[in-house]
């Protein structure tokens, strides 16, 4: 499988610099905007009680194979050419002898560019979908206390991995906002990991204590962007100054969740205006830089889109 993804993955990346180059061409000369990214929620089941997650409180859900490919046709017709693959845990996902992979194929297979999938990492990471974020939210004992017991399983699935587009996606929150050079340091002696996205703790349930204040939250983002410069950090100059000035277009109209039949516009919280403002989804920050033409977000898109 590494060297049939290794393969699919050069192809993706000149294919989604194509994706781009269109998207923004028609977002800035054509004023149409036709819908960049697609998130499909495949199942609410989750093997992780993450003290900042309440997904697997929710009743038990896998999308059936049909629903799932009905929807995946729907965005493509809609002109969606990305899509993201989340949960719960959506390795976890199976519908009788279908499993995940058997979307990432169907989806490659209808013609989109690139297919990308959200895990927490406790299962093997075996797929031919073209990137996959893992996520793991600090050192050993910081991820441990917030996500359970999980990250030697998580550290020894990347090893294993023979993906070659594995990235980091990490939450930083009041509990890990002091070792994030420390997590940071640890990351780059992971050979197999070729990047970090940081995001920034979003009180989606209402306010509690992983929340930063307004002035840890500069604090970290201005420490970001020193880290960046020595560390394999994805945020790009543009989004982390963006997200210091609290400025990205909100909510984001490119982007769009499927929920059980349910398109969310950005994501499932939308239209909660006081959340939004304290949004900390870096990825959609990155996205309003991209398409105001930051070069350093277009850059950084490149290596993950
Ligand atoms: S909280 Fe608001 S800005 Fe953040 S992802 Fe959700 S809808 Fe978008």
């Amino acid at each position: 499988m590494a060297a049939h993804v290794h393969q699919q993955s050069a192809r993706a990346a000149v294919r989604t610099s194509w994706l781009g180059l269109r998207y923004l061409v028609g977002h800035h000369v054509l004023r149409h905007d036709p819908p960049l990214i697609r998130g499909l929620v495949l199942t609410n089941r989750c093997n992780l009680h993450c003290r900042h997650c309440r997904v697997s409180e929710r009743d038990p859900m896998d999308l059936s194979f049909a629903e799932v490919t009905a929807a995946v046709d729907a965005f493509y017709a809609e002109g969606g050419r990305c899509l993201y693959l989340e949960g719960g845990e959506p390795f976890l996902w199976r519908d009788a002898a279908h499993r995940l992979d058997d979307i990432v194929q169907y989806a490659h297979g209808v013609g989109y560019l690139t297919v990308v999938v959200y895990t927490n990492g406790t299962l093997p990471l075996r797929t031919s979908a073209d990137t996959v974020f893992v996520s793991v939210d600090g050192l050993q004992a910081t991820h441990d206390a917030l996500r359970g017991t999980s990250f030697e399983r998580i550290m020894g699935n990347i090893r294993e991995s023979p993906h070659p587009s594995l990235f980091i996606n990490s939450t930083i929150n009041s509990r890990n906002k002091d070792e994030i050079r420390a997590f940071c340091d640890h990351v780059e002696g992971i050979a197999n990991i070729r990047g970090t996205f940081f995001y920034l703790h979003t009180p989606y349930y209402g306010h509690d204590a992983l929340e930063l204040d307004a002035v840890e939250r500069q604090r970290v983002l201005r420490e970001l962007l020193v880290l960046r410069r020595d560390h394999r950090i994805l945020n790009s100059r543009a989004g982390l100054e963006s997200a210091l000035r609290n400025d990205w277009a909100r909510p984001l109209g490119a982007c769009s969740v499927y929920e059980e039949g349910v398109v969310y516009e950005c994501c499932r919280y939308s239209g909660d205006l006081d959340l939004c403002r304290q949004c900390g989804y870096l990825s959609y920050a990155e996205i309003d830089q991209v398409l105001k033409l930051k070069p350093s977000a277009i850059g950084n898109a490149v290596k993950y889109f």
